[in-house]
């Protein structure tokens, strides 16, 4: 767990006034390592603040993206999810159970891409879709 005083400099340091909601919507993306959507978000969090909307999450989670804090993960076309981990890592989609697990995968993957050359990458995602272990072991 990230204490809540670091996410608090994280903010700051990239100009991000730390209001409560954006502390507390900051704090769950960066401790709940999940990806969740939006919904998730505002579901576990609108209990503990009062006048959270789902709208408001949407736009401080996109404005923590814009700020290089989070990525979005848009590995399902109809489910856009947050990912508190910036560090380069690929996405395994289960087909069956919809869960979305982390890979490890090596800075350097970008050096295995050919045509690359005279090109400025500013993002790279690595998705990949199948049947999970677990969900394969149930067949
Ligand atoms: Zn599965
Ligand atoms: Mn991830």
């Amino acid at each position: 767990m990230i204490p809540r005083s670091e996410l608090k400099n994280e903010l700051m340091n990239a100009g991000i006034r730390p209001s409560v909601q954006r502390l507390a919507i900051y704090e769950f993306v960066k401790n709940h390592p999940v990806h969740p959507t939006a919904d998730v978000v505002y579901a576990a969090l609108r209990d503990e603040l009062g006048s959270l909307s789902l709208t408001t999450v949407y736009n401080t989670l996109k404005l923590f993206v814009d700020a290089g804090l989070v990525q979005m993960l848009t590995i399902d076309d109809t489910l856009r999810c947050f990912d508190g981990d910036t560090s380069s890592h690929a996405h395994f989609r289960c087909d069956n159970c919809g869960k979305i697990v982390d890979l490890k995968i090596k800075n350097e993957f970008l050096t295995m891409v050919d045509g690359l050359a005279g090109f400025e990458v500013k993002e790279a995602q690595l998705y990949l879709k199948g049947i999970c272990p677990l969900c394969r072991n149930k067949k």
